[in-house]
């Protein structure tokens, strides 16, 4: 079966008129990578019709932020879909996403969108709802897969659905990670020189976190300034590093049950993220999800 690329709704609503079968749904902003492929790979192996979006949405970046350095590889991203047998390409420009301009009434994402990565980059999980519900409404999936890289989007998307009655399932995977634990991203392309090794600090921030839980440590200002001393020692400082309760990012002072810990850090001039969940069960056991 061939991957069929399309650009506009119209296209979009003829290639799916004549499928039936469980549509799955996986949306990115392109320059996909190996983190992007598991997603596809899971997908298809649940799904019938499997629909791959590549949109870079304005909508989510700041003026000051990086969307005109963002990568675009189209030409890549299909092949790569075709190695994975994706039916289709939802590839739309912005006229097509906006057609009347910056749309007026938007999704908000409310209180949980304004801690974490809400709090670097006012107004992004805006962005990121009302494009996702957008996407949602354009594909009609029975399932959407999102990653865990990003818990804090992974966690509005399902409130989301939930909030607002979007009869859609929605599936986090894990974090696909090089041998060395840095998280993929499609900014890691532009990581040149030292700024690759010194990237490894927000792995290797987490890392320390999970021995520290697994040592028994449960002060979380103690865990948070182990994991920025880490970082430190590559001369990363973080934007934030934080340990909050998974399912309300509300912060943690003693750790009891699952806890997320979340980092960002600017590179050089690329901001990346990271997480890992510290799961704490009965006295002390700590499962370790990062390598
Ligand atoms: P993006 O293209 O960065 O918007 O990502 C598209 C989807 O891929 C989102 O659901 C991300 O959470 C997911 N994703 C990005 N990087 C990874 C990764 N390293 N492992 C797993 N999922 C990822």
């Amino acid at each position: 079966m061939t991957t069929r690329l399309v650009h506009t709704r119209d296209e979009l609503r003829s290639a799916m008129a004549n499928r039936s079968g469980e549509v799955g749904v996986v949306m990115t902003m392109g320059a996909l990578h190996d983190g992007h492929r598991e997603l596809i790979k899971v997908a298809r192996r649940r799904c019938k019709v499997i629909v791959v979006t590549v949109f870079l949405n304005p909508l989510q970046f700041a003026p000051s932020e990086d969307l005109s350095r963002y990568p675009m590889t189209l030409d890549a991203d299909v092949a790569l879909c075709a190695e994975e047998d994706v039916d289709l390409v939802f590839a739309p420009s912005v006229e097509e996403v906006y057609p009347a301009g910056e749309p007026q009434v938007r999704v908000h994402a409310g209180p949980l969108g304004d801690v974490l990565e809400g709090a670097s980059r006012p107004g992004h999980f805006d962005g990121v709802l009302t494009v996702v519900a957008k996407l949602l409404h354009l594909t009609s999936p029975d399932v959407a897969y999102f990653g865990q890289k990003d818990a804090q989007q992974a966690l509005v998307i399902r409130k989301l659905v939930r909030d607002l009655d979007m009869e859609v399932r929605i599936e986090i995977e894990p974090t696909v990670r090089e041998d060395d634990g840095l998280a993929l991203s499609s900014r890691n392309a532009r990581l040149h020189g030292d700024n690759r090794r010194r990237a490894l600090a927000l792995s290797r921030a987490l890392q320390v976190a999970q021995q520290a839980a697994a040592g028994g440590e449960r002060d979380a200002a103690a865990i948070a300034q182990l994991a920025r001393a880490q970082m430190q020692e590559l001369q990363v400082e973080p934007d934030y590093i934080e340990l909050v309760d998974p399912e309300d990012l509300t912060p943690v002072h003693a750790l009891r049950g699952d806890t997320l810990v979340t980092v960002a850090a600017r590179i050089g001039e690329v901001r990346l993220i990271d997480n890992t969940v510290i799961i704490i069960d009965g006295d002390a056991e700590v499962a370790t999800l990062l390598p």
